[in-house]
């Protein structure tokens, strides 16, 4: 067993240190996942082989999205102390499913959702949830939420499900996550559950359509999605005007801040969640801005006893039940048996304290801006949107070519394909666009340079072409 970690250590070093150079993807070496495939070994062959395979692969083949020059989606890479830790849970295998199973994975856990609680200033009153993602810690708030809502109606929908139930009313502005409506269609109210209201092409919200609809209702309970950081340009929804909507009308109030609560991390962005602490739920990742490895989310709840009432599981006569001191956090989420995802969450934050976050969140807010300066000063790229975080979403607008969505996703797929740095396209108000984030501890000023620098010399390459 010790020999196969050792080789897992030896790769590590050299892998780690290839990462702010090494391309984002090595398209060729992609050729080396056939030899990972064939028929399932009856005899099995020597597992210092078998490891030796799979790092030689893995090394070659792996996206570097953990690297600095990955510009796509929201994504993260991880810090030393959250990777040291993650080797950590691998090793102590922990079961953090109840107090019996791993009373260290529990007591953990606890402490990481409350320095998170912590680092985002909510009052010590809030709990949560870890949980594996995002899309998961948006269904358990709004798993919550119609818990919440069955409830006002007089249901158990925990017990007894949704049959008999008029379809629960949920609204959103144009910013709504994708992963928000996957929620709702895994909970049963359909994706489609959410109505839109968007007063521009952007997708801002339209404050006045939500009071008017909400005024229709006639006192009948909803629910409210507010989007703290949408993905196109890293705008925020008006929060503390939602929070006020939703105390006028009785609403229960879910903030998807996936990124974006991170926000609430320094002075100089922190008015862009103000209210945060008026919603009933809050979903946020742990494996983008945090930085720790996948697969990490949280769900905060102001009221965390909802947690065990919408995702308790009274009954296995040898389990732990709702209300009892052994029980844990299978409890007050939708997973059962689980991995220690606490200790990757408890080493960054201890390793790094309240400033250090702070301090990277304001060093990509720097580089955020030192990017929007290198797109503004560029001749042949527009930007699309104001820049309130950590996106710029911008497009190339080369002299002479009449159809710029088409360009622009050509440039995007002509990225993807050249692979020394990443990012993906995006639809914004109606325009192809580029929608680079920056999230990762390990990206520079000279990363940035270097993003710049390839977009626009395969923008020049295909306009000749
Ligand atoms: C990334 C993201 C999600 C989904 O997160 P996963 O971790 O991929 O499940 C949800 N909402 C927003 C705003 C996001 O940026």
């Amino acid at each position: 067993m010790s020999d196969l970690l050792g080789q897992v250590y030896a790769a590590a070093r050299p892998y780690l240190e290839s990462l702010s150079t090494r391309p984002v993807q090595d398209g060729a070496a992609l050729e080396l996942l056939e030899s990972l495939g064939g028929p399932l070994p009856a005899e099995g062959s020597d597992p210092g082989e078998v490891i030796e395979r799979l790092l030689r692969v893995g090394a070659a083949a792996a996206t570097t999205s953990s690297g600095p020059r990955f510009f796509h989606f929201v994504t993260g890479g991880v810090t030393p102390a959250a990777l040291a830790a993650d080797w950590t849970a691998a090793l102590l295998d922990q079961n953090a499913f109840s107090k019996i199973s791993s009373p260290f994975a529990h007591e953990v856990e606890t402490v990481a959702l409350d320095w998170l609680r912590s680092l985002f200033g909510l009052p010590t009153s809030w709990g949560g949830a870890l949980v594996a993602s995002a899309t998961f810690a948006n269904f358990t708030s709004l798993g919550c939420a119609t818990h919440w809502w069955g409830a006002r109606l007089g249901a158990d929908t925990a017990a007894d499900g949704l049959s008999g139930l008029p379809r629960m009313p949920v609204i959103s502005s144009g910013y709504v996550h994708a992963s928000a409506r996957k929620a709702l269609q895994m909970l049963g109210h359909g994706r489609t559950a959410v109505t839109v209201f968007a007063r521009d092409g952007a997708g801002r919200a339209d404050l006045d359509g939500m009071r008017a609809h909400l005024t229709g209702l006639g006192g009948a309970p909803a629910v409210i999605i507010a989007n703290a950081g949408e993905v196109n340009a890293g705008d925020f929804d008006p929060i503390a005007a939602l929070a006020g909507l939703a105390e006028e009308f009785g609403c229960w109030l879910h903030v998807d801040g996936a990124f974006g609560l991170f926000a609430a991390l320094s002075p100089r962005t922190e008015h862009l969640v103000e209210g945060i602490e008026r919603a009933d739920s809050i979903a946020a990742d742990a494996h983008k801005w945090l930085n720790v490895p996948y697969e990490s989310g949280f769900a905060l709840l102001r009221e965390p006893a909802r947690l065990g009432a919408a995702f308790g599981m009274p009954g296995a006569a040898y389990l732990p039940g709702p209300g009892d001191p052994a029980s844990g956090y299978a409890l007050l989420g939708s997973e059962s048996s689980r991995r220690a995802r606490s200790l990757p969450i408890w080493a960054t934050l201890a390793a790094y304290g309240r400033d250090g976050h702070r301090e990277m969140v304001e060093r990509h807010l720097d580089l955020t801006q030192h990017l929007a300066a290198l797109v503004d000063a560029a001749p042949d790229l527009e930007r699309l949107a104001d820049v309130p975080l950590c996106i710029v979403c911008f497009r190339a607008v080369p002299p002479g070519v009449s159809d710029l969505d088409e360009h622009n996703r050509r440039l995007g797929a002509a990225l993807l394909a050249d692979g020394r740095v990443y990012a993906g396209t995006t639809v914004y108000d109606g325009r192809v666009a580029l929608r680079p984030a920056i999230v990762n501890w390990r990206t520079t000023a000279a990363d940035v340079d270097l993003f710049v620098e390839v977009v626009r010399e395969l923008n020049v390459a295909l306009t000749i072409k």
